[in-house]
């Protein structure tokens, strides 16, 4: 496996070591999350956070079967409010999917920087998982910790599917001849798969005694120990990438592997969308009554809503939404 180019456009790619219960997944993030965060004006702090959790939607949204929306809430009682991302399958499955991203912030507080504790203080991380019509959407929470957003999301995985996972995140910036600032975030994904698979394996080779199926078995199972080495190999040298802000994280896997055969799977695609439309905001406002859109109603005698995501602006006659009562 070799660093590509491409891997700088906007992929997601499922990978796998031979013999042994490892999944994972490597993401990168180009144009679409230029794309993002030209939507809107934010301080530099702000839109890498907000990359680095879009990196952290799409590896999680590529290792559930999603059918539909994968949502991330970050909420917090500091300055920065929100941070809130979406990704999204189309209902016409042969169009790309789509990702999307926006934060709430004091425009007060001039400078963000730090940590996402420093500057979202207490707060808590929602994983809202819409597998689309007739499912009732599930939602997890934890609480914003000091280990930081990738902790959270591997918290998530832990409660809701039992599943060991790791994320390592990393956004950079540069900027354009045009002195603009372009960010590309990539994101590295391992999951350590239940051992009972491993197991049987083990057991039905003890009974035959075949020593080739008995190494095979041991590899399988894949101890704490040799786990634990694994992350604390990739924890280390993946901080030593991101402070040095190189983003080699193919190379980081085969160096942590290096005696493994690599299986990767083809790599999916994504892009910014909204997918925001005249009749979704009609349904949103539908849980307002005539009397509450009364008192939306501006002095022009319209109701107006603008898209968070992506700065749409739409307008409605008072009559044209809400219910009667
Ligand atoms: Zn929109």
């Amino acid at each position: 496996m070799t660093e590509k180019n491409s891997w700088l456009t906007n992929s997601v790619m499922p990978f796998q070591f031979e013999g042994l219960p490892i999944r994972g997944r490597i993401c990168s993030l180009g144009q679409s999350l230029n794309k993002i965060i030209r939507q809107h004006d934010y301080p530099i702090g702000i839109s890498k956070l907000l990359g680095e959790v879009l990196v952290l939607t799409v590896l999680m949204a590529d290792s559930i079967k999603l059918k539909y929306k994968l949502s991330i809430q970050i909420h917090g009682k500091g300055d920065l409010k929100l941070i809130a991302t979406d990704y999204c399958i189309p209902l016409n499955r042969s169009e790309t999917p789509m990702i999307r991203g926006y934060a709430k912030f004091s425009s007060i507080k001039i400078d963000y920087s730090g940590s996402v504790q420093d500057m979202m203080g207490e707060g808590y991380f929602a994983t809202i998982l819409d597998q689309g019509e007739g499912s009732i959407p599930y939602k997890g929470i934890t609480n914003l910790d000091k280990k930081g957003l990738v902790h959270s999301a591997e918290e998530f995985f832990l409660n809701s599917e039992q599943l060991e996972t790791r994320f390592w995140i990393l956004v950079h910036e540069k900027i354009d001849a045009e002195g603009k600032t372009l960010l590309t975030g990539i994101g590295l994904m391992l999951q350590r798969l239940p051992n009972i698979e491993g197991s049987k394996i083990l057991e039905h080779a003890e009974k035959k005694g075949t020593r080739a199926v008995q190494d095979l078995a041991a590899d399988r199972i894949l101890s704490n120990s040799n786990w634990e080495k694994i992350t604390s190999f990739l924890n280390e040298e993946a901080s030593k990438a991101i402070s040095q802000k190189k983003g080699n994280f193919s190379g980081l896997l085969l160096k942590a592997f290096s005696d493994k055969d690599l299986r990767v799977f083809v790599e999916k695609k994504f892009d910014f969308g909204c997918g925001c439309s005249p009749d979704k905001v009609v349904q949103t406002m539908s849980i307002y009554s005539r009397k509450d859109l009364h008192t939306m109603t501006n002095k022009m005698g319209k109701v107006t809503a603008d898209c968070q995501f992506c700065g749409a602006h739409y307008e409605f006659n008072p009559s044209e939404l809400g219910h009667d009562n």
